[in-house]
């Protein structure tokens, strides 16, 4: 069976697919496969644009682990099998009055895959997921079965909430949810100097700020979702088809197509486009404000650097495309996340702001990502673990103060590299 990730660009044939029904059908997996001298490795919703996913040993398909194990509505906690899909999750969870507290554009990711790699939305005082965990239950090489908190195995909670597929095989997740809340969601386009000029505060006075920067024009899609007791007004259907469909999926679509065909329209495509951004404001539930449907299928890299480089960088990063001859149709992101603990979170120690850049399908990204990620050396920039980036353990190392902790604890736990592919090889050595 050839397996492709969701932007189609990694591609494995594992010797045999096992899709787990059971923390015990996962550890028999495990157990199975040592004994076979092969390698394993669980994949979620295929996601992620690095090779992280992949193996040429045994692939664990997660689908069908996917229930909702537990939801306490007194405590927040909620626990999920390893396959359960985010979309999934998020309907179950106000049948119980609950919510997680941040999440990221999309919800197409199964919980452990979303998990593994630090995935994370924006937020002023909220972090990614990573910071959202209470527990996990892990199968390790050997074929056991460990559970990981704040207080046990602190080490172990530690490292596998950006786990990286790395430590052993999730079988659960157990979030820290809180009790269901409703975002006002305020939209408009700005002058990117004046986003920039006024990014600190745009920052502090938002519980989740982001913008999306339009290359080749001077406009970005500022987006401020925050908290309200007001009423629910969601967007009308109509407005939401035409927003969300046929303007962000059905004619960007038609466009990117265009631009990777002809890529010297792409300036004019991108400032009819921005010059067509008009504000909206809406008020629904967090799950429906945090994510959108994603259709129009790219390549992304994105990068965690230190807060207070975001306005000068970016100032570098916006030169970059017309310095280099380059057309990119699709907008950069910025988003933030306060300083984080887990291990190897990009935004470990440190208050971050991420920024990412796409490219549509089937167009070359290599001389865009690469100028793009020449900037980040000189602030320790650290790549997104699901995002595509050339950085290799020894560089890696540099920019987390726990890297040795991680690699000591993958040693013994993993002495074989049961769960190693290429990708974790060239990552953590
Ligand atoms: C359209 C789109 C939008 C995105 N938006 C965001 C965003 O807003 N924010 C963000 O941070 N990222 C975003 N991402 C990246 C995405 O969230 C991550 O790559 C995430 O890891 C994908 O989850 P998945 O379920 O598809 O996992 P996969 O890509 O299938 O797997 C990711 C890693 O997790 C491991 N894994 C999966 N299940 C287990 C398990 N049970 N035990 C151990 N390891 C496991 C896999 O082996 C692999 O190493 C986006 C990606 C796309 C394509």
């Amino acid at each position: 069976m050839e397996w492709s990730n969701w932007a189609g660009n990694q591609l494995m044939d594992p010797v045999r697919v096992v899709k787990p029904r059971s923390v015990d059908e996962i550890a028999g997996a495990v157990k199975q496969a040592a004994a076979d001298g092969l390698r394993v490795k669980a994949i979620g919703s295929g996601h992620s644009f690095t090779a992280i996913g992949l193996t040429n040993g045994v692939l664990l398909d997660m689908s069908a682990y996917n229930g909702l194990v537990s939801a306490d509505p007194t405590t927040g906690l909620v626990t999920a099998q390893a396959g359960l899909p985010l979309h999934r999750l998020n309907a179950l969870l106000p049948e119980h009055g609950l919510g997680l507290t941040n999440m990221g554009d999309v919800d197409v990711q199964t919980v452990s895959g979303a998990v593994s790699t630090g995935t994370h939305g924006t937020g002023r005082d909220s972090a990614g997921f990573a910071a959202q965990i209470a527990g996990l239950e892990l199968v390790l090489a050997d074929g056991s079965v460990v559970m990981c908190s704040a207080t046990e195995r602190p080490e172990l909670f530690a490292a596998a909430r950006v786990g990286l597929g790395a430590l052993g095989v999730i079988s659960t997740v157990t979030f820290q949810a809180e009790k269901a809340f409703v975002l006002e969601a305020d939209e408009r386009p700005m002058p990117l100097d004046d986003v920039l000029d006024g990014f600190f505060d745009l920052v502090a006075a938002n519980e989740h700020f982001e913008f999306y920067w339009f290359p080749h024009t001077d406009i970005a899609l500022t987006k401020r979702n925050n908290r309200t007791d007001a009423e629910v007004k969601p967007l009308s259907k109509a407005k939401a088809f035409i927003d969300d469909e046929l303007l962000s999926n059905g004619v960007f679509e038609l466009t990117c197509r265009l631009g990777r065909r002809m890529p010297t329209v792409i300036p004019r495509i991108n400032k009819v486009a921005a010059r067509a951004l008009t504000a909206r404001t809406y008020i629904d539930a967090a799950p429906k404000v945090f994510t959108s449907p994603r259709r129009v299928r790219f390549c992304e890299m994105e990068y965690a650097v230190p807060r207070e480089a975001l306005p000068d960088l970016f100032r570098e990063l916006r030169s970059l495309p017309d310095r280099h001859g380059l057309k990119v149709s699709f907008p950069v992101e910025v988003r933030v996340a306060p300083a984080d603990d887990a291990t190897l979170s990009t935004a470990f120690g440190r208050d971050t702001a991420y920024i990412a850049v796409h490219m549509f399908k089937g167009s070359a990204y290599d001389p865009y990502f690469r100028a793009v990620e020449k900037l980040y050396d000189a602030v320790g920039g650290r790549p997104h673990w699901g995002k595509l980036h050339t950085l290799e353990a020894e560089q890696l190392r540099a920019r987390y103060p726990r890297f040795d902790e991680f690699v000591a604890l993958r040693d013994s736990l993993d002495p074989e590299r049961r769960f190693g592919n290429a990708y974790l090889e060239r990552v953590l050595g």
